[in-house]
């Protein structure tokens, strides 16, 4: 199963859970500040993302969407 998911930038305050939790490594914390001063994760397109919501399920601030399936 292949996925992807959304960042909503101006939700995420940085804190790394969903980098800590994420089994295929594919989210990076990016060197961009929202609008509240904090550093910002990025997705990673080359990394195998399955779909599997852990990261949304530990995003305290509800940041995450996960899409599953679709071509890429
Ligand atoms: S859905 Fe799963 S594999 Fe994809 S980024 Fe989130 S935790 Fe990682
Ligand atoms: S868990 Fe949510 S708030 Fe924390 S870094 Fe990830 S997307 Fe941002």
């Amino acid at each position: 199963m292949k996925g992807y998911i959304e960042i909503d930038q101006e939700r995420c305050k940085g804190c790394s859970f969903c980098i800590e939790y994420c089994p295929k490594k594919a989210i990076a914390l990016s060197n961009k500040l929202n609008l509240k001063g904090y550093f910002v994760v990025d997705f990673q397109t080359d990394k195998d993302c399955t779909g599997c919501a852990v990261c949304a399920i530990m995003c305290p601030e509800v940041a995450i969407e996960v899409y599953r399936g679709g071509s890429n």
